[in-house]
């Protein structure tokens, strides 16, 4: 079974596909972390993320450097979120989690286009959101637990610019795909979202098969 979950940041996507693939024991890709790879090494090398031909040269990156924690900070992920909006890009990235997909047995992958361009014809999709307000709510307290100096405005307008660029591209932007079961997690903890996901998944395969 391919399980596609796809959301914008901070919804939650993360915590939940990691939980789906613990509960079915499926291997799972943060497909994000893909992109934060590339942006890690666009600032490593000091070049510029908007020219497309500098960036995807840095595509073919060691498996190792998934590992970093350096990957996880808002400054890699801003990048990576420019870096993504080439097509060129993409296209780089394409095969690696197509196989990842397509692996006997199947997987979870969660991203931005998971349901929509890299597995279309997953088992199961499910679309996480939550309002931009919330998310931000959660992304600063996070931050507050690393040490990490902010404010929440900041963290808001991080998170909003960082939906409409994802949003407004034109190669694979972030939408729902058609057939994905939306799952609003403003308003869950993440023992309640865990259990809807499950149970969304459920109900999926039940009318599936
Ligand atoms: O999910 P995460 O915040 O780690 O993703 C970082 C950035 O990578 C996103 O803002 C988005 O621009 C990009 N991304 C993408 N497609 C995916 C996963 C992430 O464009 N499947």
């Amino acid at each position: 079974m391919i399980i596609a979950v796809d959301g914008p940041a901070a919804s939650g996507k993360g915590t939940i596909a990691r939980a789906l693939a613990r509960h079915y024991g499926l291997p799972h890709l943060d497909t994000g972390l893909l992109y934060r790879a590339v942006a890690a090494r666009v600032l490593a090398e000091e070049l510029d993320p908007t020219r497309e031909a500098d960036v995807v040269a840095m595509c073919d990156f060691d498996e190792s450097l998934l590992e970093s924690a350096e990957l996880r900070t808002d400054h890699v992920g801003r990048t990576a979120s420019v870096v993504s909006a080439h097509p060129l890009v993409r296209a780089a990235l394409l095969q690696r989690q197509k196989r990842f997909a397509q692996q006997p047995g199947g997987a979870v992958l969660d991203g931005r286009d998971i349901g929509t361009v890299i597995t279309p014809d997953a088992e199961v999709k499910l679309f996480v959101k939550a309002t931009p307000m919330i998310r931000a709510r959660r992304r600063y307290d996070e931050l507050q637990r690393h040490g990490v100096e902010t404010t929440f405005d900041r963290v808001l307008a991080d998170i909003r610019a960082r939906d409409d660029r994802d949003s407004r591209r034109s190669e694979a932007p972030l939408r729902q795909a058609a057939d994905a079961a939306l799952l609003d997690t403003s308003f869950l903890s993440i023992e309640a979202a865990v259990q809807k996901a499950i149970a969304l998944v459920e109900a999926r395969r039940g009318a599936a098969g």
